[in-house]
C-alpha cells in the first residue's frame, strides 16, 4: 500500500485513493476490489466531515480513445487468446474516465503468435493502437514495429526488464522472458 492521499494531490486513472471502509466514493472515482481509485486525471477532494472522496479534473476537455488513436495503457490480464489494456494515455495526453481494451491474439504481431503469455504479462506497460470499437468494446493492436510491451517487469522479482539479445532479462535477478515489445522499448516516455 502506498502513502496516504491528501487532498489537492494530482492523481491520474487508476490511481488508489483509499478503500470504501474509510471513504464513500464519489463523482471522479470508481471502486474495484474495495478500493477506491481515480477515474480521471485531477485533483484529490477529502471530505472528512461526510467521509468522501472525489477527484476533480483538471481539464473539462474530454480525451478519450478513438479508432485510430496510439493509446498506452497497462495489461491487466492476459489470456490465452486475449489481453486486456487499461489505456491511461490517448497520444500524449491522459485519459478522461476508464477504458479498457483489448488485443486478441491475432493483433498482436504481423507474424504468427503461438503463446499470448510470451508476448504480454500484467502489469506491462504497452502502446497500441485502436482497430475497431465495435460493440461498444475498443479492439488494440500491436501490429507493427513501433507497438507493443514499452516496459516490462519480471514475473519473478518484479524488476524491469531490459533488451538482452533477442529477448528480455530482469536486471535484478536475470530471469529471461519474452514480450511482443516496440522498437523503442525502455527508452520511450510515458
Ligand atoms: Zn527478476
Amino acid at each position: 500500500m502506498g502513502k496516504a492521499k491528501r487532498s489537492g494531490q494530482f492523481v491520474v486513472p487508476g490511481d488508489k485513493l483509499g478503500v470504501i471502509e474509510e471513504f464513500i466514493p464519489d463523482s471522479g472515482t470508481f471502486v474495484e476490489d474495495g478500493a477506491i481509485h481515480s477515474e480521471n486525471v485531477g485533483y484529490i477532494l477529502m471530505d472528512f466531515a461526510n467521509k468522501k472522496v472525489s477527484v476533480y479534473p483538471t481539464s473539462p476537455n474530454l480525451n478519450v480513445p478513438k479508432v485510430g488513436s496510439i493509446v498506452v495503457g497497462n495489461a491487466r490480464s492476459v489470456q490465452s487468446s486475449a489481453a486486456a489494456i487499461r489505456m491511461i494515455k490517448v497520444g500524449k495526453k491522459f485519459i478522461s474516465g476508464h477504458f479498457t481494451g483489448m488485443i486478441h491474439i491475432s493483433d498482436v504481431s504481423f507474424r504468427y503468435t503461438d503463446n499470448m503469455f510470451d508476448a504480454f504479462k500484467v502489469g506491462d506497460l504497452v502502446r497500441a493502437k485502436v482497430v475497431s470499437d465495435k460493440n461498444k468494446t475498443f479492439h488494440l493492436s500491436t501490429k507493427g514495429e513501433n507497438l507493443g510491451v514499452i516496459y516490462a517487469f519480471c514475473s519473478q522479482c518484479g524488476g524491469l526488464l531490459v533488451h538482452k539479445g533477442r529477448g528480455l532479462a530482469c536486471q535484478t535477478c536475470g530471469y529471461v522472458e519474452r514480450r511482443k515489445t516496440a522498437s523503442d522499448y525502455g527508452k520511450g516516455t510515458i
